[in-house]
């Protein structure tokens, strides 16, 4: 791997405190219903404090600089790879949303409810191929579980402190689809549910083929957007310096985990 592309590799896989947070939620959920599906019955204190154990372990190790060693291993920081090292209390700060973002998602009511039907959850996390046409969709659900009536639920969990509906719907939508498509169900038999991990709330999306369609219509125009770049759309392969660059100074690259590629 040359050093453009480790550069690239490794500032993608920066992270802020909230990200952070909510990555290593999603794993200590899969962990639980993992542990429940086997039968084994999940033990919330002792995942809370095996996250928190391994937080710290991260932070440390970041401060060591290990991440620019082997960023696919370590957790690289963004307020690291661009500032000073920002205080204990700052990390301590990253750790306790950490904290807090597991037992939210631990503590969350559909927790306890999908512990009551084990036998009912699909996937948790599974990385999943669908073909949209010519476009395979690559989606891994939060959870997916049957709802008893011949249906099926998928649980999108949000750790975030706010989220935009129609944002999250869109997302929704685009998991039904897969759902839909994978198990041959009508889209009235697919059944979103947002839950955010921090009031311990959920809200049901419901669609039908109309949303659907929408949903398989912004994975085309996504994909189309995408291969537009490409100089032969037939091979996935492009040199990133041929990637239109914004204009110096523009207020998204102050925010861009590249810039230090793009030298701003
Ligand atoms: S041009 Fe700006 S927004 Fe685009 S990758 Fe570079 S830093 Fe990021």
């Amino acid at each position: 791997v040359g050093d453009r592309a480790r550069l690239l590799y490794t500032l993608k896989r920066l992270v802020t405190p909230p990200q952070w947070a909510g990555q290593i939620a999603h794993e200590v959920a899969a962990t639980a219903l993992e542990a429940v599906r086997a039968g084994r019955g999940a033990d919330p204190d002792a995942l809370v404090t095996d996250a928190v154990r391994r937080a710290r372990r991260a932070v440390a190790d970041a401060r060591a600089g290990l991440p620019a060693l082997d960023p696919r291993r370590y957790v690289g920081f963004e307020a690291l790879a661009y500032g000073d090292d920002p205080g204990d209390a700052w990390w301590d700060e990253a750790v306790g949303a950490v904290e807090a973002a597991c037992r939210g998602v631990l503590a969350h009511p559909l927790m306890a409810r999908l512990a009551e039907v084990p036998a009912r959850i699909v996937e948790v996390e599974r990385h999943v191929r669908t073909g949209i046409d010519d476009v395979t969709l690559l989606v891994a659900l939060d959870v997916l579980v049957r709802d008893g009536r011949g249906g099926l639920v998928v649980v999108d969990w949000k750790t975030g402190a706010a989220h935009d509906p129609a944002e999250v719907d869109a997302q929704l939508a685009v998991y039904a689809l897969s759902v839909s498509r994978r198990f041959r169900v009508a889209p009235e038999k697919v059944l979103g549910v947002h839950a955010s991990t921090r009031d311990a709330a959920f809200r049901r999306v419901a669609f039908d083929a109309d949303a659907l369609a929408a949903a398989t219509a912004r994975v085309r125009a996504s994909a189309a957007a995408m291969t537009a770049l490409l100089p032969d759309p037939s091979v996935d392969r492009l040199d990133a310096d041929a990637l239109p660059q914004l204009d110096a100074g523009a207020p998204a690259c102050a925010r861009c985990r590249y810039r230090r590629a793009c030298d701003r």
